[in-house]
């Protein structure tokens, strides 16, 4: 988790508030592990091949694309009542 410096509506508070970001690089090492997977792919006979080391390796690079993935979708959190805000434009408030 990152700085909170950024401003978003919290529809839960109701109000303005600060936002805890998630960190940046987690977008970035989501993209190089999917340009990873391609390398994975195309060594898979000569990763294969080891099975005490390199096999284990590849299936842990593999598993922990998912772990990324989770992180690199990450959505800023209000700073007060932890709730997920996405960056969208605030909905016009209803008319009675
Ligand atoms: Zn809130």
């Amino acid at each position: 988790m990152g700085e909170t410096t950024e401003h978003l509506h919290c529809p839960r508070c109701d109000a303005e508030r600060r936002v805890i970001q998630p960190w940046r690089g987690w977008k970035p090492a989501w993209l190089a592990w999917k340009v990873g997977v391609v390398g994975v792919l195309a060594l898979t006979p000569l990763l294969a091949s080891d099975f005490c080391v390199m096999l284990p390796s590849m299936m842990l690079y593999l598993a922990s694309g998912g772990i990324l993935r989770g992180l690199a979708r990450q959505l800023p959190v209000c700073s007060r009542c932890s709730l997920e805000i996405d960056g969208a434009p605030r909905p016009a408030p209803a008319v009675a």
